[in-house]
């Protein structure tokens, strides 16, 4: 016990739902498997929760809206500092913990999901007690604007950095002033619950922040189409953003959808050769290339393009495949059998398509514990069309693509042939052609000369089939806020 809690139990621990409070057991008593993507093996069971779930949830955020939204924005961003305060105390449990869940490297975790899960709630928590709305005198009157916070509100998150986008997603909404119900990804619903009873360790009031596990089809539907449910943010595949969408259009719901991606990483000549070598390595492989801001098409110019190939692809194979929990793995595991299993399915798919592999192109044999566990090898492919599936659709894992091209023109219809605009990075030491290319470049994050440099303050999110609005610093509290307008006459 810790806190009077009990810590998570990693062989049976049956995840709960966390709703009102309370850790609760689903009403159906129906329960998913979670698995361990280094050992293949199921370690847990995740509640396959119904809308009769939800349903208590919704009444539980709307009951609890009536007290929290009226508290002062700073009482509220203490409960946030509290909560992130719990996950600090248990920062080592909560690095081995997501990546027994996830499959990443445990140095990943200590380096970035954990520490910026906490960083994000006390941004919020900052970001709060100095916002203001706006005010527009007139001659003979005065506007100001009231932002008031919206009610129940749903959050629903992906699985390839799990706590950290989970955190990234309910700590504008209920520092706004919001309740949530929130789902994690049931592939990864380990460090959503630990958090449920970090929330109740830090005497976060019942009925504030709710979370509920289950399918995205059954338990995330339910949350989008529930009439209580004020506003809808997500953050995964576009398949399914198009699915939330339409189901959304007809309530005129608000709705945030951060989405896919496929992010050009466009390196010029004149670049610092070093360091674009080791963040493209890091852009590529990062999370087994599971982060939606991956670079997975990389743009070369060809006078460095032979040059290039020949010391990414030695890099890349001088990066360690292994298991998680050891210091020196670079890529861990993939997230699940399906995902694996789809990667795998994608490089083949680019052999057909005539692609040559330089390097991977297949599983990675991991001996002892991780025997079973899902591994690819970082895999770079070249000799592919712009236009062909292997270079237009996400693949979401540790696979990029090697194309050269000769002028600025062509490096932009490359960077901007496809259905995405999520992230880009452009590496050049012409500090005007690195303006030129942002500016032209169709994607909501542009990087130049490096690459995840986040500055939570920024506008977040993606254009074309990358999402629906942004997220980060005021752009985040405005979405979890409604405008309104009061107009005073005073003469
Ligand atoms: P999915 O779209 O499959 O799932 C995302 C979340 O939505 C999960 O919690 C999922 O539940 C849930 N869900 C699935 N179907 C529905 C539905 N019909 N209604 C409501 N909820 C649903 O994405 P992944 O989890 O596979 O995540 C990977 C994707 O996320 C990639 O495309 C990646 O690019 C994108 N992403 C985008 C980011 C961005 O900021 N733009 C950041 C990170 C990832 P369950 O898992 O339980 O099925």
């Amino acid at each position: 016990m810790e806190d009077g809690l009990p810590v998570c139990d990693a062989v049976s621990t049956k995840i709960k739902n966390y709703i009102g409070g309370q850790l609760v057991e689903p009403n159906n008593d129906r329960w998913l498997d979670n698995y361990e993507p280094a050992t293949g093996q199921v370690y847990s069971q995740v509640p396959d929760s119904d809308a009769s779930d939800i349903d208590a949830a919704v009444a539980a955020a709307t009951e609890a809206f009536q007290g929290w939204s009226q508290l002062p924005g700073g009482q509220r961003a203490g409960h946030l500092h509290r909560v992130a305060n719990q996950i600090d105390q248990h920062f080592d449990e909560l690095v081995k913990l997501e990546s027994r869940d996830n499959g990443k490297p445990e140095s990943l975790c200590r380096a970035v999901d954990i520490p910026r899960s906490s960083i994000n709630l006390r941004f919020f928590a900052g970001l709060i007690e100095g916002y203001a709305s706006e005010s527009h005198a007139m001659p003979d009157a005065i506007n100001y604007t009231l932002r008031q916070p919206l009610g129940a509100v749903g959050c629903i998150s992906p699985w390839n950095l799990p706590l950290y986008l989970f955190t990234w997603k309910i700590a504008p909404a209920l520092a706004a002033g919001n309740c949530v119900v929130a789902k994690p990804s049931e592939v990864t619903p380990m460090s959503a619950f630990r958090f449920s009873e970090l929330c109740i360790a830090a005497g976060l009031p019942p009925g504030v922040l709710n979370i509920v596990h289950g399918s995205g089809t059954e338990t995330g539907n339910a949350i989008v189409e529930h009439p209580g449910i004020k506003a809808i943010s997500f953050t995964g595949g576009t398949k399914t953003g198009r699915t939330i969408a339409a189901k959304i259009a007809p309530t005129f719901k608000k709705y945030a959808l951060e989405l896919g991606g496929k992010n050009p990483n466009i390196i010029f000549a004149d670049c610092d050769y070093e360091q674009m070598m080791e963040t493209t390595l890091r852009s590529s492989f990062a999370n087994q290339g599971q982060i939606c801001l991956c670079g997975s098409r990389v743009i070369v110019e060809r006078k460095i393009y032979d040059r290039f190939r020949k010391d990414f692809v030695e890099r890349t194979k001088m990066l360690k495949v292994g298991d998680p929990t050891e210091s020196d793995t670079n890529l861990g595991a993939i997230v699940s059998k399906p995902h694996y299993e789809k990667i795998m399915s994608c490089i083949e798919l680019a052999r057909e398509e005539g692609g040559t592999i330089l390097c991977g192109g297949h599983s990675a044999q991991i001996n002892g514990r991780c025997a079973e566990g899902y591994f690819i090898q970082p895999t770079v492919i070249e000799g592919l069309p712009s236009s062909c599936r292997t270079n237009q659709e996400e693949i979401f894992g540790p696979v990029v693509t090697l194309q050269p091209f000769d002028t600025v023109d062509e490096a932009i219809d490359l960077a901007n042939d496809t259905e995405y605009g999520l992230s880009s990075s452009v590496w050049t030491s012409n500090i005007k052609r690195g303006h030129e290319v942002a500016h032209r470049i169709e994607s909501g994050v542009v990087w130049i000369n490096c690459w995840l440099v986040r500055d939570l303050r920024t506008p977040f999110g993606g254009m074309k089939q990358s999402g629906v609005g942004r997220e980060g610093g005021l752009e985040a509290l405005r979405f979890w806020t409604e405008p309104k307008n009061v107009c005073v006459k005073y003469l």
